[in-house]
């Protein structure tokens, strides 16, 4: 059974704090000054024809570094400052991957590009990601709508840069 997606921010939220995903998932927040655009659509345009830098994807409520495509392959471009955050990185792109593959039935794959220190290196999504992935939307369900919020954890370095300071500890 297909299980219910979030977008990327809150799944990336979940990742880190999962009170700020369940005040998220409260708030639906796009970022207004992105160019708006469904990929189905964007695939079928043939006036595009090698790449475009930070879309939002509306139907997967997705913030794209950049899109690609090449030989009839779409390719979705994740660009970093530095290798401090390849992982998370990696992830965030996979999870992308995940949701163009079943909301949109698109085998995309993704690049991730360091320019810094000269890094681009392809991703594909395995079978272990998909069920890793899956596993985690399942428990998201739970998490994300239950009545109250997960209990409140002061993490020093990510709080203090959190939107959602004031509702936490003001
Ligand atoms: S302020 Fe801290 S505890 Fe509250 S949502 Fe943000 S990261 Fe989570």
């Amino acid at each position: 059974m297909l299980q219910k997606t979030y977008s990327p921010s809150i799944f990336n939220a979940y990742k880190i704090c999962k009170r700020q995903a369940w005040l998220m998932v409260r708030q639906l927040n796009a970022d207004q000054n992105n160019e708006f655009l469904e990929i189905g659509r964007l695939i079928d345009n043939k006036s595009f024809k090698r790449q475009k830098k930070k879309i939002y994807l509306a139907d997967l409520e997705a913030l794209i570094d950049m899109i690609i495509k090449k030989d009839e392959t779409i390719y979705i471009a994740e660009i970093k400052k530095s290798s401090k955050t390849l992982e998370s990185g990696i992830k965030q792109l996979k999870y992308y991957l995940y949701l163009i593959k079943v909301k949109k039935g698109i085998n995309a794959k993704g690049i991730i590009k360091i320019p810094k220190e000269k890094i681009s290196r392809e991703i594909s999504l395995t079978k272990q990601d998909v069920e890793e992935i899956e596993k985690t939307l399942k428990e998201m369900k739970m998490v994300l709508n239950s009545n109250t919020p997960p209990k409140l954890k002061k993490m020093e370095k990510i709080c203090k840069v959190c939107a959602h300071f004031e509702f936490c500890w003001g």
